[in-house]
């Protein structure tokens, strides 16, 4: 992309309404503009990283032989009617009247629309267990949306949700996922620390929140320090039969939130405890016969018999995601994106645009980085270098390439490593293949 011609609309100040960081580098990047309260347009950068998140998380819920599915926004108020969560749900779901006087909400979960599909569907035993998501905007009509993103009204939102016969079934399918969210996060460069959360009026103790430390953050948690040290279960983790050592390690820490903070337990961890603020970044839940028994979600036993599905939620807020990813990484000249999210790879920073000898190099340099799939963001603009560089600190991309006439006459370019500073002179040759690695 040719950053004369993209459509990023970068700001030179802090906006005032933006109170916590990854607010304000959102905007100041060009990433996203507030529509309504709560609501924002997502431009093109802001997108790109976006969709890199939702494809790790999808990688990682196919990988734990989750299935997605697509569920529409509206769904009919019947449903809800039928859980019994119309109107327990209150003032946050947005409900809406049709021309025929239906009223259909906004989802602001979709518990309701995935038993509803499934109790249709699936007849026999011999279909279970299932796990289905779905990555879909939500609506929660939140009396105070702020800090950007991270509380929206309008949300993206990846939902799954388990069906299995037995407890021991279901919570087979809370390890795979609790084992998911750990590689997801951790893929996204950030370190979320999975918390001991309330179950609400559901009760157990099958639940937790996965959190991510920042000052910013809006819950109060307790933590052993451990935890930001644990080795994360890697890729070829079987699933089957690998799980429950790993489970237990990830479980073996104290970790809770507020709601669940027991003074003997935070006691036991003597100096390894660790209170801090931090930001939800998904929920694990088992639910067990709650919808199923009210909604009658069964399928037939090997008896013949009807057998109510064990079930859990699994949820990540997308779009919060990539807040708390600026809230962790970020210094005082902008955003430090992670590679796996970035939005590009390199910005390439051509010092004298419209110079013959700079303008060629970049040419050469920008075609032969695309071939080689390489995601680059070429600043050819007709702007002064110190312009350029700032813009390119501000919206974080992991490498610059920088080419000026007096390197190019010793042969060489200059990549800056956006997260360390460090700074390296090579030939143009020598800057692809390291970055093409
Ligand atoms: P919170 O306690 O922050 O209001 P929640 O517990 O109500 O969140 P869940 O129902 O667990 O949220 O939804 C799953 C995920 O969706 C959350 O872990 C969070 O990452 C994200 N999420 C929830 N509400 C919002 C929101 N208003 N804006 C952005 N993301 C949200
Ligand atoms: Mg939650």
């Amino acid at each position: 992309m040719r950053l004369s011609r993209y459509f990023m609309p970068t700001l030179k100040e802090n906006p005032v309404e933006a109170q916590i960081v990854s607010h304000r580098l959102m905007l100041r990047a060009g990433m996203i503009r507030q529509s309504s309260a709560g609501i924002y347009i997502w431009l093109p950068l802001g997108l790109r990283v976006l969709q890199k998140i939702e494809n790790i998380i999808r990688e990682e819920q196919d990988r734990a032989g989750a299935q997605e599915l697509l569920m529409p926004t509206l769904q009919p108020a019947e449903l809800w009617k039928d859980s019994g969560r119309y109107d327990a749900y209150g003032p946050e779901m947005l409900r809406i009247t049709d021309r025929h006087e239906r009223v259909l909400v906004y989802g602001p979960t979709a518990e309701e629309v995935i038993n509803d599909i499934v109790r249709n569907e699936l007849k026999s035993y011999k279909e279970a267990p299932k796990i289905l998501y779905n990555i879909q905007w939500k609506f929660r009509d939140e009396v105070r949306p702020r800090f950007g993103v991270m509380r929206g009204r309008e949300f993206l939102m990846k939902d799954a949700y388990s069906f299995d016969l037995t407890y021991e079934g279901a919570k087979h399918s809370y390890n795979k996922m609790f084992v998911a969210y750990l590689r997801t996060f951790a893929r996204c460069g950030v370190h979320a620390i999975p918390m001991k959360a309330s179950t609400g009026p559901i009760g157990g103790d099958l639940s937790h929140e996965f959190i991510v430390l920042a000052d910013t953050g809006e819950e109060q948690v307790y933590c052993d320090k451990r935890y930001l040290t644990m080795e994360i279960p890697d890729e070829n983790i079987d699933y089957d039969s690998d799980l429950e050592p790993l489970y237990q390690k990830w479980t073996s820490l104290y970790a809770a939130t507020e709601e669940k903070y027991d003074e003997a337990e935070a006691k036991a961890v003597g100096d390894n405890l660790l209170s801090a603020r931090g930001i939800e970044v998904g929920q694990v839940f088992y639910y067990g016969k709650k919808y199923s028994s009210s909604m009658n979600v069964a399928v037939a036993g090997e008896d013949g018999k009807p057998v109510l599905f064990e079930g859990g939620c699994y949820g990540i807020g997308v779009s919060r995601v990539m807040g708390a990813i600026i809230e962790a990484s970020h210094d005082d000249n902008g955003i430090i994106w992670p590679e796996s999210v970035a939005p590009f790879k390199v910005g390439l920073i051509n010092l004298t645009a419209g110079k013959e000898e700079t303008d060629k190099a970049c040419e050469d340099l920008y075609a032969k980085l695309q071939k080689a799939g390489v995601e680059v963001l070429y600043d050819d603009r007709d702007e002064r270098a110190g312009v350029k560089f700032s813009t390119m600190d501000l919206i974080g991309l992991p490498y610059q390439l920088i080419v000026g006439s007096r390197g190019l006459k010793n042969g060489v370019v200059e990549i800056k490593n956006r997260k360390t500073g460090e700074r390296k002179e090579l030939s143009p040759d020598e800057a692809i293949n390291l970055l093409a690695k």
